[in-house]
């Protein structure tokens, strides 16, 4: 795997940190958690999405695009880190923005992301819960290139096999860093949605042969639809890197039951979580991904899924700042 075989422009804060998480293992009494901090990615506030990205926009780039269309729900991260890329690229920025909560909380339709988005200059439009979105982004594309426009079309989450390169790439990042600070180690976690995360770090983990088990936690779909979707892309991202067929399917394994009532709704379970990561760790989490990522994490401890002497590191995916959209989640008690 020869990741400099493919463009990729440099943006990235690399390596995040990999830093132990003492007072939340303390807490929790089973294994020692580490954290990948890859919230600290460095674009527009960090997140997964700018490994991805760092691969993307280069390709983006060498086609000769001048505006770049994406898509995802109202609160996307993803939308958020391309918005501040594209504007750092010069280039023009759509994000198609998909109402999957129907949620009417002025905080979640106009703050945090859909804010940011603003900010870095993207232009935004609103389209109803279940609508084809790559059918709707084919459609804002034909109509920029009938005004002259060099669109170039990035899939919900940077979710393709060149999207996927950045979290290969990740892998091996990991494993070089364990490697240099003798660390073992026995889990990796985090959270998985439109499958480009999971599906690069799992082909990385295979073709390092690290034998590193890896666990994505579900935030939309049921589990056999969840690994069905990372297993394809995984085989798409070894067909990219020349290992075809390297990822077999019993690696990708996936837990969706911490979801909760649906995709961008928290669960009890999800706020425990961020509340959990703040006041024992000083951490960030989110209510869409890395919350229930974490929360599947703290279930599966409590329920003595892993060993004492295990080393788990969960992967930050980033999020906060879709925190201000989900002010009404947190029943915190008014100071004035
Ligand atoms: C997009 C996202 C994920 C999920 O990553 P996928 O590659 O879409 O599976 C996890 N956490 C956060 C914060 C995200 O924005």
């Amino acid at each position: 795997m020869h990741l400099s075989r493919f463009p990729r422009l440099r943006f990235a804060h690399l390596p995040t940190p990999l830093e132990p998480m003492k007072r939340l293992s303390e807490a929790l009494g089973g294994p020692t958690i580490w954290i990948k901090r890859d919230d600290c990615t460095g674009l527009a506030g960090g997140g997964n999405k700018t490994r991805k990205l760092e691969f993307l926009m280069a390709d983006a780039l060498e086609q000769g695009a001048d505006t770049i269309i994406t898509q995802g729900a109202t609160q996307t991260n993803h939308g958020r880190q391309t918005a501040a890329i594209a504007a750092k690229c010069g280039l023009e920025c759509h994000i198609l923005l998909e109402d999957r909560t129907a949620s009417e909380d002025p905080d979640y339709v106009l703050n945090g992301n859909v804010m940011l988005d603003q900010l870095f200059g993207a232009s935004l439009s609103k389209y109803p819960g279940g609508t084809d979105m790559n059918a709707a982004m084919e459609d804002v594309a034909a109509t920029l290139r009938a005004e002259g426009k060099k669109p170039y079309i990035i899939p919900g989450g940077g979710s393709n096999a060149i999207g996927a390169l950045g979290y290969a790439n990740c892998a091996l990042e990991l494993v070089n860093q364990a490697n240099d600070m003798g660390l073992r180690i026995d889990h990796l976690v985090h959270a998985t949605g439109s499958a480009g995360t999971q599906a690069g770090l799992v082909t990385g983990l295979v073709a390092t042969n690290s034998q590193i088990p890896l666990l994505g936690v579900g935030v939309r779909v049921p589990q056999p639809q969840q690994e069905g979707n990372v297993f394809k892309l995984a085989e798409k991202t070894c067909d990219l890197l020349g290992i075809s067929g390297a990822v077999k399917r019993e690696d990708v394994r996936a837990n969706c039951d911490y979801v909760g009532d649906g995709y961008g709704i928290p669960a009890e379970s999800t706020m425990e979580a961020i509340e959990m990561f703040a006041r024992y760790e000083g951490i960030l989490l989110d209510p869409v991904y890395s919350g229930k990522g974490a929360a599947g994490l703290i279930d599966l401890i409590r329920k003595g899924e892993f060993k004492d002497c295990d080393n788990i590191v969960f992967l930050h995916t980033g999020g906060a700042q879709a925190l201000p959209g989900y002010r009404d989640a947190f029943d915190f008690e008014s100071y004035c």
